[in-house]
């Protein structure tokens, strides 16, 4: 019986595939998780993913992200053992400057959080409720 390509195959393909869509949407879907084998596979496979990705036109947050991770993955930090962004679950503006806020939608009441860590690339959707007397926030890996 055939293995099943593992998620890091799978995810390198979306990377090989040529077409800027499916890079862009690749890059959504890994340079921020927290699966440790993905990252790890891409780290081995770094220099076909450089090469593959490098002349595709991918709007400009989307390359940022990818040069960031491509960065730490030839830094051989694939596997960050203990990021600050890992445990966290507070204010996304109290961690010292690792956590960045991109994006911001406000509700009457609460409001939603696009947060990335310059450490380590993850994002997260983070929900803050400030309809108690200490703000609660709740947080997603995305
Ligand atoms: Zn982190």
């Amino acid at each position: 019986m055939a293995r099943k390509p593992s998620a890091g195959a799978k995810r390198l393909r979306g990377f090989l595939s040529g077409d800027p869509l499916r890079v862009a949407r690749t890059v959504d879907r890994t340079c921020g998780i927290a699966d440790l084998e993905v990252h790890k596979y891409m780290a081995a496979h770094v220099d076909a993913l450089v090469a593959a990705t490098r002349n595709i036109a991918l709007p400009p947050d989307r390359r940022a992200t990818l040069d960031h991770y491509i960065e730490r993955l030839q830094r051989g930090h694939a596997t960050p053992p203990r990021c600050p962004c890992q445990g966290y679950r507070g204010d996304p503006s109290q961690l010292g400057g690792t956590l960045r806020i991109t994006g911001r939608v406000t509700h009457a009441g609460w409001s939603e959080m696009r947060v990335t860590c310059d450490a380590c690339a993850r994002s997260f959707q983070v929900t803050e409720d400030v309809g108690y007397h200490v703000p609660q926030y709740d947080w997603r890996a995305l």
